[in-house]
């Protein structure tokens, strides 16, 4: 049977002022009728090139397509006039992105929006596209949908905004949809909603599914196949339960190993060392040399072209071949492992088991009691209050030295409030902060100043929080200006250096700006401008969220680390369970600016009390290889 798509050895270039960038580097698979095929890996690895190549839309004329074919049903669409690739696109092959709001028209209706889309690529009448636009509003489960058809996006939720973009590219029925990041920015509880709609559709339409994902949870339980993706190739291709059970690369492993999860508590997460190497910069031979656990000597020199596991013989006709698990690594290859050049490297150690964490009875740091924070509601010409929205409710927590308490709910349920009331970065509305058995909230201006250093935040997007005109180091001696004034300028320079150390960076960047970093190490950064200080306690406010598996298992790896050495104590607010089952000692389930539940992990995951909770719970995606 004919693949719904065939992409044979594609290659996406792009012109750079550094060289040419390899982002697709020959990569081949194919995607029969109703399946779905996972991309996975870190960022920067070529998945979404691969995508927008699909659909034919690498920007131009810096990016093209230097060789390779896409067929679709059998028939080639590279190279197609503009005309035929617009026909092509919403009609065979639609595209749901990460962020709605970015291929969503903001001065048009949803409504209006969507039956554009269906008079282009069929041939109905105004009144029929308005039905069939109404009716898959209807169909992704959005109320009222007559009422919605009119509504402008920006009126909509970030849910509902990725619903109404699933209703556009399933409006047409086309063969194959590309979900690109489709629920990343998503709590857990409509992420769930939102991939059982795609699937329920998918199974109702037939249609085929590319799904390109950083998170490996939801990659195993909505996909048949997976592709795994490094340095604009595929390393492994193989059905979801082999990859998952029997991981072959040994870049795979470690992916699978960085993920948080309860059963990794105790030992730090298994990292990879070093960056996804630029796309004008690939090493010559394996690419992924360099940050491989498992290299050889002559892994560097020499590539490895994809070999299939039953005989460990080359595949050359990888391009259908849908059951084999294929690997592209030197260790499968028995030619390569009898030569002199197999001999291991060894000079990335594995990660050393964590010390056992301290026992979970330990003294009191800080008490919330009651804490309140409304939101005045202003209306009219003269902004009068008309009425107050609660955000924060009266909510009580305990955290204890040394460890972390979890604050967990969906996006909106006011834990982010909570956390800046507790900092006092916004002012109660009541209740009380006790910190070291002073009550916070009644203090201000002077009284104050010794409380900011002892507590503090990390941020979600470390881009954002630091000054893009600033030099790293001068990041980190800011704060320590403003609170620790009796700090000379020699001991700020020491401190700086030290706590860049602490946070596994080197001395020379300090003298680098944030674009010139990492998203891990940006978040290092903003890690060691806090650390600079010396807090005692720590709002971690979606810290990782934002970060690759492989980088948000490195800052966790660090969090812990520097919780066990200086004794800090965090309030962890996050929608990824699985990141609270590997870091919190104790769990507080914030509902509508409520608490509805709290406990110790324990008691939470595996006998949670409230519906709230139980939902939240089984909305987790998970990967279950046994
Ligand atoms: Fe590691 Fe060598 Fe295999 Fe590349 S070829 S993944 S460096 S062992």
């Amino acid at each position: 049977m004919t693949p719904v798509l065939e992409v044979k050895n594609l290659k996406t270039y792009f012109r750079t002022p550094f060289g040419l960038g390899k982002a697709v580097d020959g990569i081949s698979f194919s995607i029969g009728k109703g399946e779905t095929f996972a991309l996975v890996g870190e960022s920067g690895c070529g998945k979404s090139v691969t995508a927008l190549s699909i659909m034919q839309l690498v920007p131009g004329p810096h990016g093209f397509i230097a060789e390779g074919e896409c067929f679709l049903n059998g028939k080639e669409i590279t190279g197609l006039s503009e005309s035929e690739k617009r026909k092509i696109r919403g009609n065979n092959i639609s595209m749901i992105f990460q962020e709605p709001m970015t291929s969503l028209n903001p001065v048009f209706t949803i409504g209006e929006q969507i039956v554009e889309a269906v008079k282009l690529h069929h041939k109905k009448s105004s009144r029929e596209a308005r039905d069939i636009a109404v009716g898959m509003l209807g169909k992704v489960r959005l109320k009222s949908p007559e009422t919605l058809f009119k509504e402008y996006p920006h009126r909509l939720s970030g849910g509902m905004r990725q619903r109404v973009m699933i209703a556009m590219a399933l409006a047409c029925k086309p063969d194959l949809l590309i979900a690109d990041e489709p629920t990343t920015s998503l709590d857990v509880t409509i992420q769930r909603e939102i991939l059982n709609l795609i699937k329920e559709l998918q199974t109702e339409m037939f249609a085929s599914v590319l799904l390109i994902s950083h998170n490996l949870a939801v990659v195993f339980e909505n996909a048949n196949r997976v592709g795994v993706m490094y340095g604009g190739k595929i390393v492994e291709m193989s059905g979801t339960k082999d990859i998952f059970r029997n991981p072959m690369h040994p870049y795979t492993i470690k992916l699978l190993r960085a993920a948080p999860g309860v059963e990794k508590r105790t030992k730090p997460l298994d990292t990879i060392p070093g960056a996804v190497p630029a796309s004008v910069d690939f090493p010559a031979g394996c690419r992924f040399s360099g940050r491989c656990h498992r290299e050889m000597e002559g892994c560097a020199a020499m590539e490895p072209p994809l070999y299939g596991r039953e005989n460990s013989h080359l595949v050359t006709h990888l391009v259908t071949h849908l059951a084999a698990h294929l690997v592209a690594c030197h260790l499968y290859d028995p030619g390569f492992m009898s030569k002199p050049y197999s001999r291991p490297l060894g000079k990335i150690p594995e990660a050393a088991p964590l010390p056992a964490l301290p026992h979970k009875d330990r003294e009191t740091l800080l008490t919330v009691k009651g804490l309140k924070y409304y939101y005045p509601v202003k209306k009219g010409i003269l902004k009068k209050t008309t009425g107050y929205l609660r955000a924060v409710d009266g909510i009580d927590l305990t955290v204890r030295k040394g460890s972390t308490l979890a604050l967990v709910g969906e996006s909106g349920c006011g834990k982010t409030t909570a956390g800046k009331a507790i900092l006092k970065l916004i002012e109660p509305t009541e209740g009380n902060v006790i910190f070291k058995g002073c009550d916070i909230t009644r203090l201000s201006g002077r009284g104050l100043l010794p409380y900011r250093s002892l507590m503090q935040i990390i941020f979600q997007d470390p881009y954002s929080s630091l000054d893009p005109r600033m030099m790293a180091g001068d990041i980190i001696e800011e704060g320590l200006k403003s609170l620790k004034p009796g700090l000379g300028k020699k001991s700020r320079k020491e401190r700086v250096s030290r706590v860049l150390d602490m946070v596994g960076l080197t001395p020379d960047m300090r003298n680098r700006y944030p674009h010139e970093f990492s998203g891990g190490q940006r978040q290092r950064i903003g890690i060691a401008r806090v650390l600079a200080v010396e807090p005692e306690f720590i709002v971690c406010d979606e810290a990782t969220s934002s970060l690759d598996v492989s980088v948000q298992a490195q800052i966790l790896n660090l969090l812990k680390s520097i919780q066990q050495d200086f004794g800090l104590s965090f309030l962890f607010i996050t929608h990824d369970l699985s990141i609270v089952e590997y870091m919190a000692d104790e769990v507080a389930v914030m509902y509508d600016g409520k608490i509805v539940e709290s406990g110790t992990v324990e008691e939470i995951f595996t006998n949670p009390k409230e519906e709230y909770t139980k939902r939240l719970l089984l909305a987790v995606p998970r990967i279950e290889v046994a």
